[in-house]
């Protein structure tokens, strides 16, 4: 296991700091009025990018001139690394540089945190055996998986404008659903209203339309990964979703955490997919370690509660199906990806209870409805609750933290109005 790299920035090295100098997650941020502009989170501070590159201490050609990572993204791994480096250099004990890039510090405390990247296009997967069991357990009553399961990483495209940073409200969306025995849909706010526990890939440099990627090119391709929450209207969904899949159910919403902590960080996490159920067609039978040793939990808490209530605990590698094989088979026919093109990973679920990524499957589509702290019962998301994901990979003596994925659901928009 790797150790701690010491910096000299307060509060870097302590080890329940979620952003060790082993980490600089990548994000964007402002005070007040500024605009904003790319940093890395370090201990207590960011380091402001934009001021570093503008002040000639690190150049990559005005990348950090614009609010986003894209353009970075896109200079390719060689600059990835380069920049990593310098940073561990300019911020690890005993620099020399130490006086010159205190300057470029700012307090992480009270900063306003941005998308961190301008999302090209989103696309959710479904890659978790345990969600696609028991989903199929509560909805079909049977936790046989589809016929397609084993074989390929089942998506659909969804829309990145629906991509929000974490800590954006949101309400609670209006649509149609049709209970079993309605003879006629109806139309109104959600009462089925749920998250998805994931984790988000970034695609940092393209592929060309046309032309298709191994999986250890689309590994290479990943910047970083986040937190997702894949907010979720199970009834809108329930209704829509056959034959096409889920549009509206999943339109209203997709939460992503404001760092995006590098696969350079998380290289010492690397974990070996599971052991196949079915041997994967040779195009996405790569032998890569694709996922990451990543803790993950969801909590609750409503309004006016003292603290939130943790509802599962779960793990990334708990994953059937690696970023890199979803990359793959995403661009196999040919479809062309691009820098700032995010890609859920589907809901992470464990194999017990506690380890659910989903309020359907906690509740079991609410006929074991949960007890949160404040001793209030949910089986879904009421007006005012707020949702926590947190995630972090555990090294030796330190962690590689993604901060919080969180969300306060609001009544919905009253329509018409
Ligand atoms: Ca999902």
């Amino acid at each position: 296991m790797s150790q701690l790299v010491r910096s000299w920035v307060q509060g870097a090295n302590s080890a329940d700091n979620a952003f060790p100098l082993n980490n600089l997650p990548c994000g964007v941020f402002s005070h007040g009025e500024e605009e904003p502009r790319c940093g890395v989170a370090i201990g207590g501070s960011i380091l402001d990018l934009q001021a570093l590159e503008r002040e000639g201490m690190i150049d990559f050609g005005g990348a950090f001139d614009t609010p986003t990572w894209n353009q970075f993204m896109a200079l390719g791994r060689t600059e990835w690394a380069e920049l990593r480096a310098t940073l561990t250099t300019m911020l690890k004990e005993g620099s020399v540089d130490q006086a010159k890039v205190e300057a470029f510090l700012v307090p992480l405390q009270n900063a306003d945190l941005h998308l961190p990247i301008d999302v090209a296009e989103y696309t959710d997967f479904y890659a978790g055996m345990q969600h696609a069991k028991n989903m199929g357990a509560i909805l079909r009553g049977s936790p046989d998986l589809p016929a397609n399961w084993l074989h390929i990483p089942i998506g659909y495209n969804g829309r990145a404008s629906s991509v929000v940073v974490s800590g954006t409200d949101i309400h609670r969306p209006n649509g149609q659903s049709k209970t079993p025995d309605a003879e006629m849909p109806s139309f109104g706010p959600s009462k089925r209203l749920d998250i998805e526990l994931e984790m988000g890939a970034i695609v940092g440099t393209s592929s060309d339309f046309g032309s298709p990627i191994t999986v250890e090119e689309a590994d290479k391709m990943i910047f970083g990964y986040v937190l997702l929450n894949d907010w979720s209207a199970r009834d809108i969904q329930g209704w829509e979703y056959q034959p096409l899949g889920p549009f509206q159910g999943k339109a209203f919403g997709t939460s992503i955490s404001p760092w995006i902590v590098t696969a350079a960080a998380l290289e010492p996490f690397r974990t070996a997919t599971p052991a196949r159920e079915k041997k994967l067609l040779p195009y996405l039978d790569s032998s890569i370690d694709g996922l990451f040793d990543i803790s993950l939990e969801v909590s609750m808490q409503p309004q006016g509660a003292d603290s939130a209530t943790v509802l599962s605990r779960t793990n990334y590698s708990r994953m059937y199906y690696s970023a890199a094989e979803q990359l793959c088979h995403h661009a196999i026919g040919g479809c062309g990806m691009n820098t700032g093109d995010l890609l859920g990973s589907g809901t992470i679920s464990g194999p017990n209870k506690t380890e659910y990524g989903s309020l359907l499957e906690l509740s079991w589509a609410g006929r074991e409805p949960f007890t949160l702290d404040t001793g209030e019962t949910r089986s879904f998301i009421e007006d005012n609750d707020t949702l926590t994901l947190r995630g972090a990979a555990q090294g030796d003596g330190y962690q590689i933290g993604f901060g919080e994925c969180t969300g306060t659901i609001l009544p919905a928009i009253k329509f018409p109005a």
